[in-house]
């Protein structure tokens, strides 16, 4: 059994470990040394993650709830806390100063023993999940306990790592490219095979435990499983119609429609519908379930779509409308009434108990309109293939006539593939792109805005290692009252204040426009944008979907030609 010490042993060192390469062994060695039970949690605990991205589980540690725990074990006051992370700029360096004062301060049950008591790392994932389930009234204090009781059985070394954890931040540059590799490494499986795993399975503790169990071969055969979200294919930007339509001979295209993705698991009579984030929306959308239900004929299937509300006069509704269906807990019939959604399926992933993925759109698509009935609320819309340029720049023109956002152009030959933004999905569409950066932090404001957060940094995402590195700035053209809201937003993410300046925890993404994008040596990612704007809160984007740096570099040459 592998205590929580020797995992944050390994952090430690891997922390310290500058090339990737090198940190893949590290990370092999570990995911190699433990047993099969463990080998799911270090595989989520080494990205900092608590849960797999496809689980409902929530582990909900603010900040303030950690400094209270803190503060509970280790005798100093919440303020006190508070300044030592204002000095160290870490919340791990706090956890360990603040439990190295602790015996001095506090006499807690474990200071009196000798050895702090020894967790296990299933212990700490089971009072994560312990956390994670206290809902309602008394749950601030049971999440405190529990956090407060694996402190005091922790000594400040392995506090430091427990802390960061316990928010998700672990920042020790390990995320999926490295556990991939890792795990290709520790159980000799080919890295195509893991990532096949891990698109099947959106879950990397369970490629692993494949891999550790019968590695190449029980990798191979893992598959797309109904209830358990993959994730979203996605789409490519593309400047100019005639060229790619004549690359592709014959494409297929498709309206782009302008509402939010949702992909739906049918299981017999049971549907569930999972957000863009891959959150389980089933609840809030109880007329696209029934239209599910009743108008897709098939025993089991996995779709994707896009649900969009349309006004009066049938253009789609604005995003933020459709966005207050997908969070709505209650009175979800009213509001249901007041924006009914209409839901347009564009792929099919799994039938009757086949996977599609590897069939080529074509096929893919007929199983889809022969399951799908089409009516009002539920519908596979027109799909034209063509290599007819002039036909192609008719529909962009009638989609855009409708309300919607343009059209996709969709390789007919390509598979369904999960997590991939690829050219076989390109998005035509006449508005400046805009980028999804994540935010990392900000800046109070200053005289009328002291009490806002009045400019926000943001980040784009670098897959391997799970780090966000800094592009740019932005704050100038955003209104009081949206400052208000978005300090708001922000309060519970606070990680770190020093001065005005402060660190966020990493978890909303902003929709940027900009005017160009420019190598820069004052941020980490290399690149600067020049005029950024905030347009959205991308509130159905996940962090790890914001821009990756491979992206930013693309976007930027692109610009130089
Ligand atoms: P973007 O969000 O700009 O990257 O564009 C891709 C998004 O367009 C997808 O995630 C879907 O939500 C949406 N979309 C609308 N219509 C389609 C369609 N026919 N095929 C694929 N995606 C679509």
């Amino acid at each position: 059994m592998t205590s929580f010490k020797d995992f944050t042993d390994a952090c430690r060192m891997i922390e310290q470990t500058p090339g990737s390469l090198e940190m893949t062994g590290q990370v092999a060695e570990l995911l190699r040394k433990v047993s099969c039970d463990e080998l799911p949690v270090v595989t989520y605990f080494i990205m900092g993650e608590v849960f797999p991205s496809w689980s409902d589980e929530e582990l909900g540690i603010g900040t303030s709830l950690l400094y209270t725990a803190l503060s509970k074990a280790s005798g100093l006051s919440v303020k006190d806390i508070e300044n030592l992370v204002r000095e160290t700029g870490d919340i791990g360096k706090t956890a360990a100063l603040a439990l190295s004062k602790r015996s001095k301060n506090q006499a807690t049950f474990s200071s009196f023993l000798e050895e702090p008591q020894q967790l296990l790392i299933l212990d700490v994932f089971e009072r994560f999940k312990k956390i994670a389930k206290a809902t309602g009234k008394g749950s601030q204090n049971a999440k405190i306990k529990n956090l407060q009781y694996m402190l005091n059985s922790s000594s400040p070394e392995v506090a430091r790592y427990l802390a960061r954890l316990a928010i998700e931040e672990l920042r020790i540059g390990v995320g999926e490219g490295i556990v991939r590799d890792s795990i290709a490494k520790a159980f000799d499986v080919p890295v195509a095979d893991v990532e096949r795993g891990f698109m099947l399975t959106n879950d990397l503790g369970a490629v692993a435990v494949a891999a550790k169990r019968g590695g190449a071969t029980e990798v191979t055969g893992l598959s797309l499983e109904l209830n358990r979200p993959i994730k979203m294919m996605l789409a490519q930007i593309t400047p100019n119609i005639e060229t790619v339509v004549h690359e592709m001979e014959t494409a297929a295209i498709e309206w782009k429609f302008d509402g939010a993705r949702v992909q739906i698991h049918k299981d017999g009579d049971s549907v569930t519908i999972f957000s863009r984030k891959l959150e389980n929306v089933t609840n809030s959308l109880p007329d696209i379930e029934a239209a599910v239900r009743e108008h897709v004929k098939a025993g089991s299937a996995i779709l994707d779509g896009e649900a969009v509300a349309i006004d009066e006069n049938g253009k789609p509704r604005a995003f933020q409308e459709i966005l207050k269906r997908f969070r709505r807990k209650y009175d979800v019939e009213v509001t249901a009434r007041e924006i009914p959604l209409t839901l347009n399926l564009f792929d099919i992933m799994y039938l009757n108990g086949e996977t599609m993925i590897d069939l080529p759109l074509t096929e893919r698509r007929a199983a889809l309109t022969g399951c799908v009935e089409n009516t009002g609320s539920i519908k596979v819309d027109e799909q034209l293939l063509t290599g007819d340029v002039k036909a192609v720049n008719r529909m962009y023109d009638e989609a855009l006539k409708a309300g919607h956002e343009g059209i996709m152009i969709k390789n007919p030959n390509s598979p369904y593939s999960p997590g991939k933004r690829g050219k076989n999905w390109l998005k035509k569409k006449p508005i400046m792109e805009t980028l999804d950066l994540v935010v990392i932090g900000g800046e109070w404001g200053q005289g009328r805005r002291t009490n806002f957060i009045g400019s926000y940094k943001l980040a784009c995402y670098e897959p391997d290692t799970g780090r966000f590195l800094p592009i740019g700035n932005v704050g100038t053209g955003i209104t009081d009252e949206k400052l208000a809201e978005l300090t708001q937003l922000f309060s519970d993410l606070i990680v770190i204040e020093s001065g005005r300046e402060i660190e966020l925890k990493p978890e909303v993404v902003f929709e940027i426009a900009f005017e160009e994008i420019q190598k820069s040596p004052n941020y980490e990612s290399g690149y600067a944008l020049r005029f950024p704007r905030l347009v959205n809160v991308r509130d159905d984007k996940s962090p790890e979907e914001a821009e990756t740096l491979e992206r930013i570099e693309g976007i930027y040459s692109a610009q130089r030609k």
